[in-house]
């Protein structure tokens, strides 16, 4: 179906504002979405735009006591109506509004379609974690952390890790939110260590439920994944732990990359000694279990599932054509643009899409939430009993969705998404 929104502006608020590709691709999957659903003009407009933005910048202070950084961070909640908001904080050189205006966007539409009872949120702070020392980190996390305090909070706003960021850094958030109030508030963020209240199985929830998702996508696609090829864009908390899913299943791991470097093995990779390798050298280059090749190689190798989990805008109108797999199943958030989907469904190539693929995420950080909140620990047998059991029925309403409505997974899962929240803006009204 041609809808050819491509060009539909946003109208509300000045461009410049608010451009940003990785925004503008969050604004126009939505606006497509609204178009095929035949949404209320007022309610888009409402959704449209994330609901409370804060920038900020802040002093860091380096290791070298005389060198202090100006640093920019952002939170981001883009809808009040469903809960508190929730989304993670990531640490990146190229942070900016826009783009986690965009993750926060995807959050609500994420949390609606799975049923959790939160909006969206997202957080970044523009900086290369790699390039910081421990300590340097935990000042720049503590501060941060105070520049968005009033903003966060275990009923308002409760953040989580995303990348660059780890359970090491919620603990650090956890304890300078609790300094601030004067008592322990472990469930004012999600994805921390266990020891602090943390949920176990939440540090490999993103991957495993994006494979809990792949295998009903290959039972649809009546694909063995005992038979099956995979290549993983990206060596990181969802990359490696989908890998390690991915094997458990006995699918051949042929490709697999990191920031450094692509490594091609088409006899399979051995994962424990790539991991191994990654532990003591902090990245992939190197490694010697199969060819070194470029990630844009990486993606276009030929395989059953293709899971990029590294970052967006990696599959686009120029690569599309030439993205040979069966199963698309995005761990990473907006990897592929608009174009590209369009040139996937044609090509008849199966789309976990990324507010689903990566959903398991979240659903761990809701269950540590609520393991918190009633102070009782979950066995991890029950918390991946609970997952697999909320990232099916979620397929299989997005799955039918799709079938009704006779478009892709994606567009499937933010009509799901959407119309949860659109019912409920309409329930609660408008104040005054
Ligand atoms: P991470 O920081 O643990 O790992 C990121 C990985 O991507 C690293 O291996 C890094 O080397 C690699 N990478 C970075 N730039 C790259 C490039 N240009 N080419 C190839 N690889 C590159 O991050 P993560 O938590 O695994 O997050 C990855 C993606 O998954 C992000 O899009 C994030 O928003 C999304 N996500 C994460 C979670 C979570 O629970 N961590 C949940 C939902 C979605």
């Amino acid at each position: 179906m041609d809808l050819g929104t491509r060009d539909v502006k946003p109208r509300l608020a000045p461009e410049h504002e608010w451009e940003s590709p990785m925004f503008d691709l969050a604004q126009q999957q939505f606006l497509r979405a609204a178009q095929i659903m035949d949404l209320d003009e007022n309610i888009r407009d409402r959704l449209l735009y994330p609901q409370r933005s804060l920038m900020v910048s802040f002093p860091c202070r380096r290791d070298e006591y005389s060198q202090v950084e100006t640093v920019f961070g952002y939170r981001v909640q883009h809808i009040l109506t469903m809960g508190p908001t929730k989304g993670g904080i990531r640490y990146h050189e190229d942070v900016d509004l826009g783009e986690v205006a965009a993750l926060a966007m995807w959050m609500t539409w994420k949390c609606a379609l799975m049923h959790l009872p939160y909006g969206g949120a997202k957080g970044g702070v523009r900086i290369n974690p790699n390039e910081l020392s421990r300590p340097e980190l935990q000042r720049l996390t503590r501060r941060f952390t105070m520049e968005i305090v009033g903003m966060i909070g275990p009923d308002k706003d409760i953040p989580a890790p995303d990348m660059g960021t780890n359970a090491q850094v919620m603990a650090w958030i956890m304890d300078t939110y609790s300094q601030q109030v004067g008592y322990p508030v472990p469930e004012v963020v999600t994805g921390k260590p266990i020891v602090l209240g943390g949920a176990v199985g939440r540090e490999e929830a993103t991957g495993r439920g994006l494979i809990y998702l792949v295998e009903e996508a290959a039972k649809h696609q009546k694909l063995d994944p005992a038979d099956a090829t995979a290549v993983v864009q990206g060596f990181g908390n969802v990359g490696r732990n989908a890998a390690i899913y991915l094997a458990e299943l006995g699918t051949r791991i042929i490709g697999v990359s990191d920031a450094s470097t692509g490594i091609y093995n088409p006899h399979g990779i051995n994962l424990s000694n790539a991991i191994k390798y990654v532990e003591q050298n902090g990245v992939l280059k190197g490694f010697n279990g199969g060819e070194e090749i470029t990630n844009e190689e990486l993606l276009l190798l030929k395989c059953d599932i293709l899971a990029p989990c590294a970052l967006q805008n990696q599959i686009t109108e120029q690569n599309a054509e030439h993205i040979n797999c069966k199963i698309l199943a995005e761990g990473a958030n907006g990897p592929t643009t608009l174009e590209a989907d369009e040139i996937l469904t044609k090509r008849g190539v199966f789309l976990l899409p990324d507010i689903l693929g990566n959903a398991g995420g979240v659903t761990v950080s809701y269950f540590e939430w609520v393991q918190n909140t009633q102070e009782f620990a979950w066995t991890l047998d029950e918390t991946n009993a609970r997952l697999r059991e909320m990232l099916v029925s979620a397929f299989n309403r997005t799955l039918m969705r799709s079938e009704r409505n006779d478009v892709n997974m994606r567009m499937a899962a933010l009509i799901e998404g959407i119309g949860r929240v659109a019912e409920a803006k309409l329930l609660r009204g408008i104040f005054p």
